[in-house]
């Protein structure tokens, strides 16, 4: 006798969920992967050869990066104590730098940016994603520039060499970027082409390039910042800078711009403390970088599980 099987969702979101089940089933995903394996270990040779120090990933804590741009906040009630999802490892990457023995850390942080649904088509955002966080005590705004222009280098080449058949799958052709790297003055190209000047510019250059000058958090130095921009249209691929770690400093800027300092109460004791170091780093996007190097035009597909901020959420 046959039994029927009672559904168990509403239409439209059963509609998502085998839409999802054709994506994660898809030969173009298999591909997409293949390349991102790929990335990853040439990330992580580049770093183990550029002797950074790995560390494991941060998720939940009392305090963590404040952004520059509003996303919703999550706060954990664990007895007693109130937690925070991970922003970003920014604070807890300098705060391990405050070890004399060690000099350059990396991360495969995952974030949690639960964005505004205002930006579900912009092609680049995710409520949740992994970035690259790295941080040096040795380097400074141009050496960490150079070293990054070399990372993306080694990925690009090391992809375009092994991942030969899925790239041609994906009908995406790579260019190895040429180095230096075009740098362009956030303020310039504001004067020049308006508000829209980083997406502008990224859909006109063919090769990635930097912006400096950006209004940052209290932590980076606005003579000393950088954002690398992925060329074709894909937008931004990493922020950083040269950051501040004296006390004074951070204080000031967080009185300025109406900080809640208690918030950072841990973090500013030990700056009081002396006990922060001068570091230089940066965080680079692994899904935004995957995307640019498979070409799709919306970072949705380049996982199974990925989240886009306004879309329901199914698995
Ligand atoms: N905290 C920055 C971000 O997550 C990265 C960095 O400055 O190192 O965008
Ligand atoms: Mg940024």
């Amino acid at each position: 006798m046959k039994r029927s099987i009672k559904q168990t969702m509403e239409k439209t979101k059963l509609a998502i969920l085998l839409s999802k089940v054709k994506h994660v089933k898809s030969e173009k995903l298999a591909c997409v992967l293949a390349i991102q394996t790929e990335a990853l270990a040439a990330l992580h040779d580049f770093m183990h050869r550029r002797r950074f120090t790995q560390l494991m990933p941060v998720v939940v804590a009392p305090m963590t990066d404040p952004l520059c741009h509003g996303v919703h906040d999550i706060e954990i009630d664990c007895d007693s104590q109130k937690l925070k999802l991970t922003k970003s490892m920014i604070l807890h990457k300098f705060m391990a730098l405050m070890s004399d023995h060690l000099s350059h850390v990396y991360i495969m942080s995952p974030c949690v940016r639960l964005e505004p649904k205002a930006c579900k088509d912009s092609g680049r955002h995710l409520l949740e994603f992994t970035q690259l966080d790295m941080e040096t005590k040795d380097l400074q705004k141009e050496g960490f520039m150079s070293l990054i222009e070399e990372l993306v280098g080694y990925v690009v080449a090391r992809v375009k060499k092994k991942c030969d058949c899925a790239l041609r799958l994906l009908e995406r052709e790579l260019i190895v970027p040429k180095r230096p790297f075009k740098v362009f003055k956030s303020a310039d190209l504001k004067a020049r082409y308006g508000k829209d000047y980083e997406k502008i510019m990224s859909e006109k250059l063919k090769e990635p390039f930097w912006i400096t000058g950006f209004k940052r958090e209290f932590y980076d130095r606005e003579d000393a910042d950088y954002d690398l921009v992925w060329p074709e249209g894909f937008g931004e691929a990493m922020s950083g800078g040269q950051r501040h770690y004296k006390y004074g400093d951070l204080v000031r800027i967080m009185r300025d711009r109406g900080y809640d300092e208690k918030q950072f109460g841990a973090y500013l004791e030990l700056a009081r403390r002396g006990l922060l170091k001068p570091t230089c780093g940066g965080g680079i996007g692994i899904e935004r970088m995957v995307r640019f190097l498979t070409g799709l035009p919306h970072i949705r597909d380049v996982g199974p599980f990925t989240k886009v901020p306004g879309e329901d959420i199914v698995l």
